[in-house]
């Protein structure tokens, strides 16, 4: 028997955001894994079992999933946002170089989804239209001097910053020392971005500056744009501002 195993995003939160193709993979699945609310987004169908564990068990769902599929399943993980930008699909990489031989026979398939980024760019204007980066802010996986190295060095370089992870109650003091550490390279006017839950009921998108951001107002299911020197705000009588990164660069440094 040749097991399946699909790693699947679900995008952002709202149904409109998956794709055919991640629509057709759930649906072809006889088992689904995942984190509890990711599963949640996913329609109940009949003959199709449903397990759900919890954030922090990444390696252990994806060796679970690993095992059912090489027992010949068809099986889906899934994952909110894109599997393969800090989630899932590492994981299952990470088990099927450790693991036995026969997980190296299976067929596997990422399926990608609208990670969160893109999301909240799309909500706001086009703040990620010039060179940018993503980076993590959590410090579970890596050294928090590592991530503090790639703040400086992005910034300093003229990146735009997506950031993920920012906060959490065990990590509550990241994101205001980030904060603190771009303050040396951008000026107090950098143009930075706080979206809350896009693509679910509670969304929130709101705009400010490097000198007001607070890192009081951003939670778990926040992603932060933190803007280059070459950022700019459109503001617009009657329709909410526009940030955008324009597409020429004109000096080195910008
Ligand atoms: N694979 C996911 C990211 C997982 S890391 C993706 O591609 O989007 C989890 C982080 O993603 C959260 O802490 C938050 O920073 C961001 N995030 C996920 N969904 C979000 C949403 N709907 N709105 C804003 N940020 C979100």
């Amino acid at each position: 028997m040749s097991g399946h195993l699909a790693v699947v995003g679900l995008g952002p939160g709202d149904a409109r955001y998956v794709t055919p193709e991640a629509e057709a993979a759930l649906a072809a699945a006889q088992a689904l894994y995942g984190y509890g609310p990711y599963l949640d987004r996913v329609p109940v169908r009949p003959r199709q079992s449903r397990h759900a564990s919890d954030n922090r068990e990444e390696a252990t769902r994806a060796a679970a999933a690993l095992r059912v599929a090489a027992a010949g399943a068809r099986v889906a993980i899934v994952s909110g946002g894109d599997p393969g930008v800090f989630a899932m699909a590492s994981a299952v990489c990470e088990e099927i170089e450790a693991g036995p031989d026969s997980w190296r026979t299976l067929e596997v398939a990422i399926v990608p989804g609208v990670t969160a980024m893109l999301a909240v760019a799309a909500r706001i204007g086009a703040p990620l239209g010039q060179d940018f980066c993503a980076l993590s802010l959590s410090d579970n996986l890596k050294p928090w001097d590592v991530i503090e190295r790639r703040l400086d060095a992005a910034a300093g370089a003229g990146f735009v910053l997506a950031l993920y992870n920012p906060i959490s109650r065990a990590r509550p003091w990241q994101l205001g020392a980030a904060i603190e550490r771009l303050r040396r390279h951008l000026p107090a006017t950098t143009p930075v971005v706080f979206g809350r839950a896009v693509g679910r009921p509670d969304e929130h998108v709101s705009v400010t500056t490097l000198a007001e951001a607070d890192a009081a107002d951003a939670d778990m299911a926040t992603l932060i744009i933190v803007g280059s020197r070459a950022t700019r705000v459109v503001q617009r009588n009657g329709q909410a501002p526009l940030v955008y990164t324009p597409r020429a660069v004109a000096e080195v440094s910008a």
